[in-house]
């Protein structure tokens, strides 16, 4: 279990929530899709083999999270995570409209996958311990911070963690957010995804919502004049992939993935086209091969 004693050293590496933008983005503009793989081929019995003969794959997502996963009116999800899900398909030689997305929330990741209802998961997916011993996690493609959403002109003067202990914060049943809320002594009021705290934090039921700084932008963002983020992250939050416990090969397969878009600008790209309507492009995270 992490401790808030070791958080003030790990923040550091986190970095402060930089904005590029401040209104609303708006619907976003169509991506710039990674070139979808031909005359791939993979060895016979692997995850990788199986996907790309089916020629699709199932993917569990955020639908309600702004800058990371949002489903479109259109039927096409929006957001960082999505475009991190189709740079894996097409290295598969998978197209985006191939790719099924399901909703994924917080507290149903780990059923979806060792039920085998997704493929992977891709949906601001904190690495740890506990949920190493249920799944396996390429990765980390990104590294958050937990942070504390108020209400613009924050008007209980709220610096950071230590001034809502004992107070009321809106979390998410199954998330880091909602365990290190309560491991720090906050009164954690649990929904079941992030966009189900801003009406409890509008009608003064709680004095913050809480999850990584990343997911709070998105609200704010998607909310003008509305919310702010307190921009103090306490925690480290570094995103995976989840997958089937053990399936090593597919694992390294992604992992080699995301390494690849590192270095060759995917991965910028996909951060500019989503999160960077609104967040600076950060430096891509070193990928953890545990
Ligand atoms: N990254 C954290 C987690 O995986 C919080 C965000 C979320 O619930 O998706 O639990």
């Amino acid at each position: 279990m992490m401790r808030f004693t070791k958080f003030a050293a790990t923040v550091a590496a986190v970095g402060a929530l930089a904005l590029v933008g401040c209104s609303g983005s708006g619907t976003a503009a169509p991506t710039d899709e990674a070139p979808v793989k031909e005359d791939v081929s993979f060895e016979a019995g692997t995850t990788m083999a199986k996907l790309h003969d089916a020629g699709k794959i199932t993917v569990g997502t955020k639908f309600d999270q702004p800058l990371f996963g949002l489903m479109g009116l259109d039927g096409n999800p929006e957001g960082f995570d999505v475009e991190i899900a189709k740079l894996i398909a097409a290295e598969l030689g998978i197209a985006p409209e191939n790719i099924e997305w399901v909703e994924a929330v917080s507290a149903n990741r780990e059923p979806f996958i060792e039920k085998g209802e997704v493929d992977i998961v891709v949906a601001t997916y904190t690495i740890n311990d506990k949920r190493k011993e249920v799944v396996s996690f390429a990765g980390p493609y990104y590294v958050a911070g937990q942070d504390l959403l108020v209400l613009s002109g924050n008007p209980e003067k709220i610096k950071g963690i230590d001034d809502v202990k004992g107070k009321k914060v809106c979390s998410v049943t199954g998330s880091t957010s909602a365990q290190n809320l309560k491991d720090a002594g906050v009164e954690v009021i649990e929904t079941d995804t992030y966009s189900n705290c801003l009406t409890p934090l509008r009608q003064g039921e709680v004095v913050a919502a809480s999850t990584d700084n990343v997911i709070l932008a998105g609200l704010a963002d998607q909310n003008p004049g509305e919310f702010e983020v307190v921009d103090n992250p306490f925690t480290e939050e570094p995103y995976g992939i989840g997958l089937k416990k053990d399936d090593t090969e597919f694992r390294n397969f992604i992992n080699d993935t995301l390494e690849k878009s590192f270095k060759d600008g995917s991965w910028a790209k996909a951060w500019e086209s989503t999160a960077g309507k609104v967040l600076a492009t950060p430096t891509p995270p070193t990928v953890d091969r545990y």
